[in-house]
């Protein structure tokens, strides 16, 4: 439902000079003419106030103070200024780039009546890496037949695409309640996170053979960095080098100082995976080739799954194999492993280190799925294939049409699939099956949402 914005900028505006404790920055961020300087007066109202002490904003970059139901924040309005017409691209991902790297919360605006250009999309390139929220505002809906050439804007891969007209303030009320829910606790620290090492985690359950792990590879390399120049690493994270390249190893300060709590350790251990693989972008999960496959491999590997991060199966010990002990694991895999048929599995030995120099090729190939986007129309293409040699079945007579699938997001890949009423089940695992079949996604998680439309 569109609403109108009103008070935003009102009374409350004049208490936010009352304390110093610093506010979370939203970027705005397009191509010229998209209607930023609109979105932004739009949501000041008129009784913007300049901030001068925010770092990274320059005289090209004006911020502002904002309230929306009591919450304050700086706007950071990245417009008013005039590239020459060959250097439009470069200067607007420039702008990309410093706001994701400096703000909270990143607002990309995107004329819907003309569409996502070529220089919209250098910038998404961009965005889709940030670490940061990037919220798409698709500007000038200013009716309901706009909201049409909304979602458009979908196969930009940044999510919903929220229909605003900055102009007449439709839409507006509900693009702030999307800010807001967006913006952190607490603003960042404002320094470089974006194109630093990978992150990686190692998981599994105790004595597995994470330590050990960690520890025979960075002796393998010639050094373990502490700091590397633009990153911040936190102090519970490993920089090492596998592969000819660094990787950020998260949550290894336990790993390390080999932490082992003799009560509670299971519970310490549990929590641990949760956290490690929030922070990851690819877990490694170990498991101990020389024992059955058990439940809580089980559980690790499903938690990964529903993170939706990247994944590489490290089966360990394998120093300790012999025939009888394969045969048996064979089986296991067939039985225990049938959920993940995508994920690659490396026979590793971290006592002898066997086959190390698989892992990087695995995790690289393994992120590299993670991050994969398959264009719209090679989508449509594949689908319009499968969907009329294998109709969906009718029941009751009645039979879903299916439309149009984007894919919406990468990391991992997400796709939504328009239709005019539900799928079943059963069909969508086997759209889920012939989709990995044409493009492969090896190591990644990939999601598969059905939208109906009436
Ligand atoms: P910026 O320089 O990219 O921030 O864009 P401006 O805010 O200057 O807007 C560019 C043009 O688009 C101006 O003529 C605005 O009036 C117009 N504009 C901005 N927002 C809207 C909108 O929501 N609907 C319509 N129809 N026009 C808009
Ligand atoms: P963590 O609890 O997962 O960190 O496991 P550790 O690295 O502490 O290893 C647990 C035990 O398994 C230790 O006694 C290690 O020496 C042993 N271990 C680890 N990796 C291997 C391996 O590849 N082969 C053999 N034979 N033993 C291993």
């Amino acid at each position: 439902v569109a609403t109108e914005l009103a008070e935003l900028g009102g009374d409350d505006a004049a208490e936010v000079t009352e304390d110093n404790a610093p506010v979370p920055v939203v970027a705005v961020v397009g191509r010229p003419n998209v209607g930023k300087s609109t979105l932004v007066n739009r949501i000041l109202g008129r009784r913007a106030a300049v901030v001068q002490d925010v770092p990274g904003v320059t005289r090209d970059r004006v911020a502002y103070d904002a309230t929306w139901n009591g919450r304050r924040f700086t706007l950071m309005d990245t417009g008013g200024w005039e590239p020459d017409a060959s250097g439009l691209q470069a200067a607007v991902a420039a702008q990309a780039e410093h706001a994701m790297n400096h703000a909270d919360v990143v607002l990309f605006v995107v004329d819907s009546t003309v569409g996502a250009t070529a220089t919209d999309e250098a910038a998404v390139r961009l965005l889709r890496k940030a670490n940061v929220p990037v919220i798409l505002v698709a500007n000038k809906v200013d009716d309901e037949r706009g909201e049409i050439d909304a979602l458009g804007l979908w196969n930009l891969g940044l999510g919903e695409p929220q229909p605003v007209s900055s102009l007449h303030g439709r839409g507006s009320g509900d693009l702030l309640d999307v800010v807001l829910d967006a913006l952190p606790d607490a603003p960042r620290e404002r320094y470089g996170a974006y194109g630093g090492p990978r992150r990686v985690a190692l998981i599994g359950q105790p004595n597995v053979g994470k330590s050990s792990l960690l520890n025979k590879l960075a002796k393998q390399t010639r050094s373990v960095v502490d700091d590397v120049a633009g990153t911040t690493v936190d102090p519970v994270d490993s920089i090492v080098e596998v592969g000819g390249q660094l990787w950020q190893f998260v949550d290894t300060a336990g790993l390390r100082k080999r932490v082992k709590n003799a009560s509670g350790a299971e519970y310490y251990a549990s929590l641990r995976t949760a956290s490690a693989i929030e922070a990851a972008e690819v877990c490694v999960v170990l498991i101990d080739a020389s024992q059955p496959i058990n439940e809580q491999d089980q559980r690790v590997i499903s938690q990964v799954v529903d993170a939706g991060r990247a994944l590489v199966l490290a089966m360990n010990k394998w120093d300790l194999m012999d025939e009888d002990r394969r045969v048996l694991l064979d089986r296991e895999i067939d039985r225990e492993l049938v959920r993940i048929p995508w994920a690659q599995r490396v026979n590793i030995s971290a006592k002898t280190g066997r086959a190390l120099e698989k892992l990087a090729p695995a995790m690289e190939t393994a992120l590299a799925s993670w991050d994969e986007r398959i264009p719209t129309a090679k989508l449509n293409a594949w689908l319009s294939d499968i969907v009329s040699a294998h109709p969906h079945p009718v029941r009751g007579g009645k039979q879903p049409r299916i439309l149009f699938a984007t894919q919406a997001s990468s990391r991992p890949p997400r796709f939504i699939i328009f239709t005019t009423g539900f799928l079943e089940p059963q069909y969508l695992r086997f759209l889920e099956r012939r989709l990995r079949e044409e493009f492969g996604f090896t190591g990644s998680p990939i999601r598969i949402s059905v939208k109906e439309r009436q």
